[in-house]
């Protein structure tokens, strides 16, 4: 083994080193409050989300608009010799199967508004069911966090416990 093998074996050695401390430190747990600083982080996300969805007026309409350049059909149109027409298109999905709607281009600014309202919600319903998911693991950590596993009574106090309800019990 010459110098430079040994120099790249030591360089990957210490690369994968330090991707283990990485490691460690991403396994590193959170505690309580830690924990709580991010939970109400992601309520106070989720209420911004809800609050975009509460002011959304509509009307918003699914699917996006596609150009399309076509022939017109007309024997002595320029588009018979290659120049066609560009033509607008709603494109959305019905039952599976995508069905394209011709947009005039006087309603073209408009339905383009209400497809990007359309896309706007539906990103902050995403965004919300991602937040909701972190949430819950969360929680799951917390509960974690907060639980005890120390006995519920030291066994001497179980013990004597047990003799002063014996005794109440006499009397
Ligand atoms: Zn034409």
């Amino acid at each position: 083994m010459n110098f430079s093998e040994s120099a790249v074996i030591f360089f990957i050695f210490i690369c994968l080193s330090g991707m283990y401390y990485i490691y460690l430190a991403y396994q590193m747990k959170l505690n309580k409050s830690q924990l709580k600083l991010k939970l109400r982080g992601i309520e106070d996300a989720r209420q911004e989300h809800v609050q975009s969805i509460l002011q959304e007026q509509g009307p918003i309409r699914s699917g996006s608009l596609v150009g399309i350049n076509r022939k017109c059909g007309k024997p002595n149109c320029r588009c018979t010799a290659g120049h066609l027409h560009p033509t607008t298109y709603l494109s959305s999905k019905e039952d599976g199967k995508t069905r394209m709607v011709y947009i005039p281009a006087t309603v073209e600014a408009v339905v383009t508004q209400q497809t990007q309202r359309y896309r706007y919600l539906r990103q902050h319903r995403s965004s919300l069911v991602k937040l909701g998911q972190q949430a819950l693991e969360l929680i799951d950590q917390l509960q974690e966090a907060l639980q005890t596993t120390d006995p519920v009574v030291s066994p001497k106090v179980a013990e004597g416990g047990a003799k002063g309800k014996r005794k109440t019990s006499r009397r």
